[in-house]
């Protein structure tokens, strides 16, 4: 019989309350292989019922035994590692290298460094001359909201999950409904670790059905979400009225910038960047400026390299290139690579589903590794996210030029720069429109910075200290002392 999926509700892993289930898909077959709840407001209103009264015991206790639970969730995820990177990789068809060497431990990473954070946290006190002392107490929120997308399930829900309970509050999430295996194996990796019922609660189900209630919900003062800007958009204005602190972490079109001067390993990264995940990673560099000097042997380097990339069965540790996460996915990307066509782009490599598939995967939802030249900074292909195996390459003649190129777009969440010239380097940074720049580096991340993006990409900072100011409220306590 199929595998069906629960809710984790209360310390229970329940059914929708309605009875019904989602298909859920595998992408690299596109087969049905599990169910999973077709949650509506009646179960997120359980599950917020539970948080609210979980948090009166867990936000009042202490520091080092919610930090002790936490780091008993880390290494129960990290005992079962292979399980859960199988896991996602079977929901997600990403490669499952990439699952079990970066993405569940990247899981676990998050789990310890909130875990560990909040023993070392501190915070202001200021004195009035003699007149007074002010301190300030972050508390936290209450029942907070956590919406996570499909494109790195657990390593994004636990980058929500970790910060909002390790500062007490209790938590309902809201996977996404394409990839919510591993969120179902952490609920019970939460119960063998001792998390006390409530908690966290996890609600499975569509945006529409589960998700608008839970950003609704009167008793859920503060929101995390992250996913495409559409849906970030409509979440700001269910909460705007209700005055909800809210971070929103959206949609990317990264600049990647390689000048002429650029180390030779600039080629594989930017390859890396273009492609990782099937170019399914918000921070994929899809748009590549190329300083007009090395354009064509540039060009030439990354076409070839691309044509090499390993298309395959994501379970096999060969496989660099998996499945699409979705039918819908793969059309988008075809719709977009037929636009570049259109708006007069050329297709180097890819530009197609790729034929020599492994027998089980012939259904899948792939497409090639795809590479576009002739196309402005300003078409749409060049403008909108698509999300997809997907990167044009623009050559440039100065400074000025690809600047003003990388920041003609709406969104600002993060760049790539490829330079020896550290003058150009710290100066490009400074002008860039992105939440994170990367010099000489893509992807390189230390939890303890602010992470986010300018624009259309996000509201807010989540990451390090900026996570737990967003996951508390803070008190001022004037004390007069003369
Ligand atoms: P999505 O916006 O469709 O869905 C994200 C989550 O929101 C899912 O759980 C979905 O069910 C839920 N949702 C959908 N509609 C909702 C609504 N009206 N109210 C409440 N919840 C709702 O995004 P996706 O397709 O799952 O993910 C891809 C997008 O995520 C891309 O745009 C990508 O750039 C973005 N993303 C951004 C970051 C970042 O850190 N900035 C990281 C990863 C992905």
């Amino acid at each position: 019989m199929m595998q069906r999926i629960g809710n984790f509700i209360d310390g229970e892993i329940v059914g929708a309350r309605n009875g019904a289930f989602l298909d859920n898909v595998e992408p690299a077959s596109g087969a049905v292989y599990s169910q999973v709840p077709a949650s509506n407001e009646q179960d997120v209103e359980q599950a917020v019922d539970a948080a609210r009264r979980a948090f009166p015991g867990w936000s009042r206790t202490p520091a080092e035994e919610r930090s002790r639970v936490l780091m008993k969730i880390a290494d129960l995820v990290e005992d079962n590692l292979q399980q859960f990177a199988h896991a996602e990789t079977i929901d997600s068809g990403k490669p499952i290298t990439r699952a079990r060497e970066i993405e569940i431990p990247r899981a676990v990473q998050n789990f310890r460094f909130f875990a560990t954070a909040i023993l070392h946290d501190a915070s202001e006190c200021y004195a009035t001359d003699y007149a007074a002392l002010n301190y300030t107490l972050r508390r936290p929120c209450g029942v907070a909201g956590l919406i996570s997308p499909w494109n790195l399930p657990l390593y994004l829900l636990t980058w929500k999950i970790a910060p909002a309970i390790a500062t007490g509050n209790t938590a309902v999430a809201k996977p996404s409904e394409l990839t919510p295996m591993t969120a179902h194996l952490l609920a019970s990796v939460c119960r063998e670790a001792g998390l006390p019922p409530g908690v966290l609660n996890i609600v499975h189900g569509t945006g529409l059905a589960a998700g608008a209630p839970l950003t609704a919900h009167a008793a859920v003062p503060i929101i995390s979400f992250t996913g495409g800007t559409v849906t970030g958009r409509s979440i700001a204005q269910t909460t705007a009225p209700l005055f909800k602190k809210v971070s929103l972490e959206m949609g990317g079109k990264n600049p990647t910038i390689v000048f002429a001067d650029a180390d030779p390993r600039a080629l594989a990264a930017t390859v890396a960047a273009a492609f990782s995940n099937q170019g399914q990673i918000c921070l994929c560099g899809s748009r590549i400026f190329v300083e007009r000097a090395i354009f064509h042997e540039f060009v030439e380097q990354f076409v070839e390299r691309t044509k090499r990339l390993r298309l395959g069965d994501p379970l096999d540790a060969e496989t660099e290139q998996g499945a699409l996460v979705s039918a819908a996915q793969r059309e988008k990307t075809e719709q977009y690579v037929q636009l570049a066509r259109d708006e007069g782009g050329k297709v180097l490599c890819g530009g197609a589903r790729p034929t020599s598939l492994p027998e089980r995967c012939q259904a899948g939802f792939y497409y090639a590794p795809t590479a576009v030249i002739g196309l402005d900074a300003h078409c749409r292909v060049n403008q909108e996210e698509i999300f997809g195996p997907v990167a044009c390459l623009i050559p440039f003649d100065d400074v000025d030029e690809v600047v003003a190129g990388a920041n003609s777009t709406p969104y600002g969440l993060s760049a790539s720069v490829w330079t020896r010239d550290v003058n150009k380097a710290h100066s490009v940074a400074e002008r860039l429109e992105s939440g994170t720049v990367w010099v000489n580096c893509w992807l390189l991340r230390d939890l303890r910075t602010p992470f986010g993006g300018m624009k259309q990409s996000g509201l807010g900072r989540e990451g390090g200290a900026e996570a737990l100011r967003f996951f508390t409220e803070p008190k001022t306590v004037c004390i007069k002392t003369e």
